[in-house]
This record gives structure tokens, C-alpha cells and sequence, in this order.
């Protein structure tokens, strides 16, 4: 297959200063819970990235300093000449398919609270740092010695960097992280000196260390600055006009300017927030501001997105974090004309969760993220068969579907049966939800891989017993039946069984998701899972006008997705839709016509009155086949939430894993299954 011509556009080179980037797919910065820690294993990612065609590949966040230390988060350092060796490793990756290497320069000021080297924080003016944990800690405001030092501290960086074989050396001014954006901005400088007070003052320490860094490597490397269009505080801090006013003032400064939002929570919103393109409203007037390249983002996918933000003269190139980590090889897939091959971000945030987590990355899509190294794993390969063989596979969710696409691939007869009528199992559902329907492509890429594979038949309407699955005698049955959310109230905070009157009107998301509905107006939701379950099914519900409580033992409404961004967007658009929100408390009693509360703190009671209870606790493995099929003779494993309950993301890569395995000898529990990084003491 050739690529469409309507695309050509997308594959013209782009000068970025000394260098040219092959095409205008461009991987911005992203962080990946990896960082310093895992370092082969990000080394290898980065290098995927550029095997499937971006033409730039950067680096997460590099500290470049100890008193730019945010830990506990794990992202690059580049405190001193030791670190070179593992960034010069990334670079090296990047450029084995002809791919520039960008490297994202960082001191994050007032939100590097220096947990692990103990300096004291610097900033533009004296704060309390920034930090998920508020962390006891406040930054002191920074004298002309120290602005003297930092940009010192940014041009040893820059040397190092271009030493580490580097293409691109970032100037940072991003997200509410990087330290000039505080300089630039009121929200975070005060000073009443020649950096502070107007926009020309607020923009010299910019100004200034992007004039160091190109006089330092600008021989060799581009240097690009990430800037902040908005910073959504209001007049208090940066918007668009303010921003574009400082990017006129240097707009031939620097060799690219590379858009984003501030903080990261709106920078990377989530689909069920935010369309592809949400960035465009706010970038769209900076390319008439220079002759230099101008990246943005915003989780583009469609190629003929990409096509029209260029014509339009929005941007250049096509920046993408999370469609690059659902699939690295969506450049290739446009050029070799494959569209429905591309695998589609769904914009959940799994992602950015593990940088939360200090984990390394995932994706609910691509369950080789972060696998490349570890587990030796690829996007879009994985080793033939070795024998002929015959696997029935029970359940069609996430966790089957990517089970029988990759042993389809695999070359191995499969049959993959489901009792429902249509395939996806949780995310056929879940998809249905507010918000969420972007999540259906997880079952829709894997339907359209499967359907080209003559090797894989689907069988729905079809429930497998012990009966059925003898009759058929496949060498193998992987169960991925599942789970399912319990009606009892256990959960975290209460692990023994909520007591709950006959004539109680008590719900599950199952219950919902198959259409039941709640008989009396008023009702309670009781999340006890802390996800985005209990958030998406009171806003359903307050949609449909009930009058809906939001009970949780946390301290905010779907207390988890602090960690994918979207808690404060999230709590409030469940109070404008009337939501109320009971924080502190669990349900300990559930009647007809009310439900008894706790306090977390005293477990003093409070009556609520309430006709419907809706819990959303937690869930258990559908596994009811694999217990009848002990002791048959019957050769069965399990995946994904059959096995563990868990997220989407952890059941696509369950289904991978048992694929990738299956042909192998299994290993003993006590062998690791995956490569790590240790330090080798000497
Ligand atoms: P996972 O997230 O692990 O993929 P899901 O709950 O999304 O799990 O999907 C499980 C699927 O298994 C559902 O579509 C369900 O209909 C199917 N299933 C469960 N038990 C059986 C069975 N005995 N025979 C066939 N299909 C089953
Ligand atoms: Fe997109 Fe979700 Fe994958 Fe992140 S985890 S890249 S948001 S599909």
C-alpha cells in the first residue's frame, strides 16, 4: 500500500535550525515514570518512537541541577557529567532510524521541592513549593547571584547535552514546571528588580538563557522553546494575548516554538473533557508571530486533522505525546497508506497516571508501552508460532481481544467466543457511559485486526460451559470472562458486607450499564473504588435527574484521578450539575427510605435520607468456567479481570502477555519475568 497524496504534506522535511527533521511528526516531551531509574528501558521506547516514524523524539523533563530535583517523581537528571552516559544512550536509539533527539532542558523553581538532595528550593519569588503532597517546604526568592548561576547551571546542561549527541536543546517554559514560565508570569513573580513588573522584565530571564543556549550549542544543536499559552488564573497569571505579546518580543530567538497549556492537567485533558484539537483556540495566532516552525498539540489521530491544522497555518508540525505512546508507528501506518491500522489514543490517561505512580508507562491501547525493553516486546510484531495449535478463547473484552488478535498473529488457529451479542465486553459497555466514547476504540482496533485475520473466527451469542468447550477440543482455553462489580458494599474502607433491608432498593454499575435505573428520585452513590466508575455514573444519573449524593471515605469525589488529571475537572462538573458530594464518610447501613454514614474520622453515624443506593465498591473475577473446568484434563489459563480485576489498560496487557507467552515453557514463580536495571556495585 502507498500513502494517500492528500497526505503528502505530512511528510515534507522541516528545517529546524541547523538540522532538518525528515517529516512533521514531532514527539514532544512526555514523561514516563521510567526516567533516571529505567534508564535502557526509556532508552528503547524513545527508539520505538523513531523506528515508526516521528521524526523528532524528545526526552521527558531533564533536571538540570540538584535544586531541581522533583522527586519523588523519576524523570532525567543531568546534575553531572556522570549522567551523560544514559542520555548519550537515548540519543543513540533515536538516531539509529535517522530521527533528531530532543532533550527537554528543566529547572522546575517552586515545584522542584529538592525532597531527595535537601538544597533549598530557588524561585522567582519566595513561595511555598508546589507539590502533590504540600510538602512542608517553601522556596526562597532568588538574588542576581542566583539568576547568574542558574543560567550557568542551563549552559553546562546545554554543553552536556550537545556532548550526549543531542539534536535539539530545549529552553523550558511549560506546564507551571519549568522556571522561566514563573519568571514570565504574575501568578509566580513578585519581584520589583529588572525581572520583574513588566512583560519586558518578566521575559528577560527567558530572553536571556535562550541567547546563552543558542551561543552555547547552537552550532550544532536547534533550540526550541516550550512555552505556556494560558495558565486559565485569569488576568492573574498568563494568557494567550500576554503570551504572544513575549513571543513577538523573541519570536526569531529561538529555532521552534513548541505550544502547550498550563498546568499539565490542561495541557494533557482526557477525551472525556476535551476533543482532538482542543489546543487549536489558543495557538492558532502565534505562527503569524515568526518565521521559525511552531509545534502544538492535542491529540490528533486523524491524519486529515493533522493535513487541515497545517493548511490552516496553525502549526507546522504535529506535536503528540499520547498518540505516539498508543502508537508509535502512526507516522509509518499514513505513509504505507494502512489508516486502520493506526491504534487511536483514547484519551484516558493510564498514561499519565504511572508518571503519578512513579511507575513506568503504560497504555490502554499499546500494552508494549514500556515493555519494549523489559519484556523484549514490540508494537507490531511478535514471534510466529511455533507449532500448530487450536485456542478457543472465552470472553471478548479487552483482555480476549488482544489475546486473539496476537495469537492471530501469531499465525495460530483461534476461535474466540462470547455469550453477549456484541464484542467488547466491559469497554462495550463502559464506552456507553458520559464521556467514555472514545473508549470504544480499544474494542474497534482490535475488531478490525481480527477481521482481517482468516485464522481467528468470533462466535457471539455464544456461552461457553464445560460441555461446549469439550465438544470443541481446542489444544488451549484462555478464560477472560471477566468480573463483576459486587452488590455487598465491600470495598477498601469496609471489607465485611454493608448490612442492607430486604425492601432496599440497591444498585451496582453493572446494574446501570445494563439499563436499570434507580426507582426513587433521590439517590445515594457510594464510590468506594475512587476511579472514574462512581464520577461517570452520578453525572449519568444526575443527567437523568435524580437528585444525586456522591458518598466517599475520600477526601474528594473519584479521590484516584488526581493521578490521570482529571479530579478537579471531574468534582466540578458534578456540583454544576447538583451533584452533592459527602466526603469522609462510608456507608455502614442501607435501608429502604435512607442510608446510615460514618465519619472516617470519629465513625460518628448521620442518618441520609435516600430511596436508591447505588455501590460502587469493587469487583471480582467472573470465574465461575475456570473453577468447573478444574480437574477436566483440560489445558486453561486465565486474563485479565478473570484473573485480577483491574483497569483496562492492566487486561489488554494480560491478554498480550499470555500471547507472548503461550509456546513457552512457563517459568518458575520464582523466576523474574522481565529484564531490570541494577546498579552493579563495585
Ligand atoms: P476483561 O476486561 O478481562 O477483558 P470483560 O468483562 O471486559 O473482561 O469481558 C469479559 C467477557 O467475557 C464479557 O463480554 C462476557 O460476556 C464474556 N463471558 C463471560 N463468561 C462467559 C462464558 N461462559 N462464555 C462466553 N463468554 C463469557
Ligand atoms: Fe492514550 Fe490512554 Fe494510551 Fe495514554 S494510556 S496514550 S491516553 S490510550
Amino acid at each position: 500500500m502507498t500513502r494517500d497524496p492528500r497526505y503528502d504534506i505530512l511528510f515534507e522535511p522541516v528545517r529546524i535550525g541547523p538540522h532538518v527533521a525528515r517529516n512533521r511528526f514531532y514527539q514532544v516531551p512526555h514523561c514516563n515514570g521510567m526516567g533516571h531509574r529505567d534508564a535502557s528501558a526509556l532508552a528503547a521506547m524513545r527508539g520505538m518512537k523513531a523506528e515508526g516514524g516521528w521524526a523528532v523524539v524528545c526526552t521527558e523533563m531533564v533536571e538540570i541541577h540538584h535544586t531541581a530535583d522533583v522527586s519523588p517523581y523519576v524523570e532525567l537528571r543531568l546534575w553531572s557529567d556522570h549522567d551523560i552516559p544514559m542520555l548519550a544512550r537515548i540519543a543513540e536509539k533515536v538516531h539509529a532510524h535517522s530521527s533528531l533527539a530532543g532533550i527537554e532542558l528543566c529547572h522546575s523553581g517552586y515545584t522542584a521541592s529538592n525532597l531527595a538532595t535537601r538544597e533549598v528550593p530557588i524561585a522567582a519569588s519566595p513561595m511555598p513549593t508546589a507539590s502533590y503532597f504540600n510538602d512542608p517546604v517553601t522556596a526562597r526568592g532568588m538574588d542576581r547571584e542566583d539568576i547568574r548561576n542558574l543560567r550557568r547551571a542551563h549552559r553546562q546542561a546545554a554543553l552536556r547535552s550537545k556532548q550526549a549527541g543531542f539534536d535539539l536543546v530545549y529552553v523550558y517554559a511549560g506546564h507551571g514546571l519549568g522556571i522561566f514560565q514563573h519568571f514570565l508570569s504574575r501568578a509566580t513573580n513578585f519581584r520589583t528588580d529588572e525581572y520583574g513588573g513588566s512583560l519586558e522584565n518578566r521575559a528577560r530571564l527567558l530572553r536571556e538563557v535562550i541567547a546563552d543556549t543558542k551561543d552555547a550549542v547552537g552550532d550544532a544543536c536547534a533550540v526550541p522553546v516550550r512555552i505556556a499559552m494560558h495558565e486559565f488564573n485569569g488576568s492573574a497569571g498568563l494568557e494567550p494575548a500576554e503570551v504572544e505579546d513575549a513571543i513577538a518580543m523573541m519570536a526569531e530567538l529561538p529555532d521552534l516554538w513548541d505550544l502547550s497549556l498550563s498546568d499539565w492537567s490542561k495541557d494533557s485533558q482526557t477525551s472525556r473533557f476535551a476533543e482532538e484539537g482542543f489546543q487549536e483556540p489558543y495557538i492558532k495566532g502565534v505562527k503569524k508571530l515568526t518565521t521559525k516552525p511552531v509545534v502544538g498539540v492535542g491529540r490528533y489521530t486523524s491524519p486529515d486533522a493533522m493535513v487541515r491544522v497545517i493548511r490552516q497555518g496553525i502549526m507546522d508540525m504535529i506535536g503528540a505525546a499520547r498518540p505516539s505512546i498508543a502508537d508509535p508507528f502512526l507516522p509509518s501506518k499514513i505513509e504505507q497508506g494502512r489508516l486502520d491500522d493506526i491504534r487511536e489514543c483514547i484519551g484516558c490517561n493510564v498514561c499519565v497516571t504511572h508518571d503519578f505512580t512513579m511507575t513506568p508507562l503504560r497504555c490502554t491501547q499499546n500494552p508494549s508501552m514500556g515493555e519494549e525493553w523489559r519484556r523484549g516486546w514490540h508494537p507490531e510484531k511478535i514471534r510466529p508460532k511455533e507449532e500448530d495449535k487450536h485456542i478457543l478463547v472465552v470472553g471478548a473484552g479487552p483482555a480476549g481481544l488482544e489475546a486473539a488478535r496476537a495469537l492471530g498473529q501469531r499465525g495460530y488457529q483461534v476461535t474466540l467466543a462470547d455469550a453477549a451479542a456484541e464484542a467488547g465486553g466491559r469497554v462495550a459497555r463502559e464506552c456507553r457511559l458520559p464521556g467514555l466514547s472514545a473508549w470504544s476504540r480499544v474494542r474497534d482496533w482490535r475488531m478490525l485486526q481480527i477481521n482481517k485475520m482468516p485464522n481467528v473466527s468470533l462466535y457471539l451469542e455464544s456461552e461457553m460451559t464445560p460441555e461446549t468447550i469439550a465438544e470443541l477440543g481446542a489444544d488451549h482455553v484462555l478464560l477472560a470472562t471477566g468480573s463483576e462489580w459486587l452488590r455487598d458494599g465491600t470495598g477498601r474502607h469496609f471489607v465485611h458486607p454493608c448490612p442492607a433491608a430486604d425492601s432496599a432498593d440497591v444498585l451496582t454499575p453493572d446494574d446501570i450499564m445494563a439499563g436499570r435505573r434507580p426507582g426513587s428520585a433521590s439517590v445515594v452513590l457510594y464510590d468506594d473504588d475512587h476511579y472514574y466508575m462512581g464520577g461517570v455514573l452520578a453525572e449519568l444519573l444526575a443527567r437523568e435527574d435524580h437528585a444525586v449524593t456522591l458518598v466517599t471515605p475520600a477526601a474528594v469525589a473519584s479521590s484516584y484521578t488526581k493521578a490521570s488529571l482529571e479530579q478537579k475537572a471531574i468534582q466540578a462538573r458534578l456540583l454544576k450539575l447538583g451533584v452533592r458530594i459527602i466526603a469522609n464518610h462510608a456507608v455502614s447501613a442501607i435501608a429502604r427510605d435512607h442510608v446510615t454514614l460514618d465519619c472516617v474520622f470519629t465513625g460518628e453515624p448521620v442518618r441520609l435520607e435516600a430511596g436508591a443506593c447505588v455501590l460502587v465498591t469493587s469487583r471480582r473475577p467472573v470465574d465461575g468456567l475456570w473453577h468447573a473446568l478444574e480437574g477436566q484434563g483440560v489445558a486453561a489459563s486465565r486474563a485479565g479481570d478473570c484473573f485480577g480485576p483491574g483497569t483496562i489498560a492492566a487486561a489488554v496487557h494480560s491478554g498480550r502477555k499470555f500471547a507472548e507467552a503461550f509456546g513457552k515453557p512457563t517459568p518458575d514463580f520464582l523466576d523474574l519475568p522481565f529484564r531490570r536495571e541494577v546498579t552493579a556495585l563495585s
